[in-house]
């Protein structure tokens, strides 16, 4: 089986969406980036803890291995307390699956889960399994926080759910799935989503499996948006997309004044706009650096600060210069964020459960299918009176 599907489940909701870029992005390079690397080291912490927490390894053995780990470069102590919470989330979830059904299984880091008889050539790997009875569950771990990632209606962790079925269905009957992302530095996660298996084989038959036989041939037709574009390989230099976002300079609404109304449909049409820009800047600068020429643009040397070489020496320097040495120190509370990172969101609230205040987040524009309610101005207005 090659390491990586051409219809993978991590890409589906591009392939999904559209068809030929499957095809497509072949051309192009798989670059990596620091977001992957430091994602796939949070991933190899996060299975050693679950192995750890769940049993499965020694207590010498985990921290030996996660001692390698932690000489990684990515390795933090927020990695650790995310990592934790995966595996004490992912061990209560089996703790509770026991409960009703004691031959409940769980597999950590599943390879091979197929659900090619969709997809051609698909499979992927699925982080962890909890396989009961009446139920499957699938749980991903997910270290991201640029871009949340919801359960409802996932189709990578539905196409890892069908792979589940597959491998599991002869064994277990299975009715319900339930797909949980858990995706710790963002809030209000892990997300949950939970479908009968019947609804799932439906989805699979009628809407994966001609999608992905078109995507299979690279065929049907370029479908670009903000979602399919964002991690597609050909998203610099895809015509389609270019075309897209180029069409919001063709039209121009009233020839004098823009309405609000227009200016929403524009802001709508633009969600992709500012990431092609950078997309088109990366190239750009990739272009140059390695040597090609882009006309009109060259690399020049960025700004840069001042700093100094050696702190210790400065405050040394001040201080036999007869400055007071503690003028030349700042002492400042560390930030809530970085003290729940440092100690754990956990500890953090229970220490300091009556210190911390909300205040009211100032109104800010967002598309109407947002999950927040519509902030309410007159409401405001008059609880103000009312209180008066
Ligand atoms: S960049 Fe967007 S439109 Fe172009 S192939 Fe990729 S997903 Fe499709």
């Amino acid at each position: 089986m090659p390491k990586h599907a051409m219809l993978s489940a991590s890409g589906s909701s591009r392939w999904l969406a559209c068809t030929p870029s499957a095809q497509f992005e072949a051309q192009f390079p798989d670059r990596t980036s620091s977001y992957a690397e430091e994602g796939t080291a949070a991933h190899e912490l996060a299975e050693l803890a679950a192995r750890y927490w769940l049993g499965l390894l020694s207590e010498q053995a985990y921290e030996n291995h996660r001692d390698v780990l932690a000489q990684g470069p990515y390795y933090n102590r927020e990695m650790q307390v995310c990592a934790n919470g995966y595996a004490s989330f992912i061990k209560n979830r089996y703790d509770e699956t026991r409960k009703h059904c004691p031959d409940a299984e769980i597999e950590l880091e599943v390879r091979g889960l197929d659900f090619s008889r969709w997809a051609p050539g698909g499979h992927g790997t699925g982080d962890c399994i909890i396989v009961a009875d009446g139920q499957i569950e699938v749980i991903d771990f997910k270290y991201g926080k640029g871009y949340r990632v919801d359960a409802v209606g996932n189709t990578q962790m539905r196409l890892y759910a069908l792979g589940a079925i597959e491998r599991y269905g002869a064994l277990y009957d299975i009715d319900r799935v339930r797909i949980t992302i858990i995706q710790p530095r963002i809030s209000d996660h892990p997300s949950t989503d939970e479908i009968s298996t019947q609804e799932l084989l439906d989805w699979a038959e009628n809407y994966v499996k001609p999608r992905a036989m078109l995507a299979y041939k690279g065929e049907g037709d370029f479908a670009p948006s903000a979602d399919a574009c964002r991690f597609c390989r050909a998203k610099e230099q895809c015509k389609a997309r270019a075309d897209e976002n180029l069409k919001l300079f063709d039209e121009s609404p009233d020839p004098l004044i823009l309405t609000p109304d227009e200016a929403g449909a524009i802001l709508q049409r633009a969600g992709d706009l500012k990431t092609w820009l950078a997309d088109l800047e990366a190239l750009c600068m990739r272009t140059l650096y390695e040597g090609g020429s882009v006309e009109g643009w060259k690399l020049v040397e960025g700004r840069s600060t001042r700093r100094f070489k050696d702190e210790l020496k400065v405050a040394e320097a001040m201080t036999a210069a007869g400055i007071d040495p503690t003028l030349l120190y700042k002492r400042e509370l560390i930030t809530l964020t970085q003290m729940e990172k440092d100690f754990g969101k956990k500890t953090v609230a229970e220490i300091l459960k009556d210190l911390i205040v909300k205040p009211e987040g100032k109104p800010t524009l967002a598309p109407e299918k947002d999950k927040r309610p519509a902030y309410k101005p007159a409401e405001l207005l008059l609880n103000a009176f009312d209180e008066e």
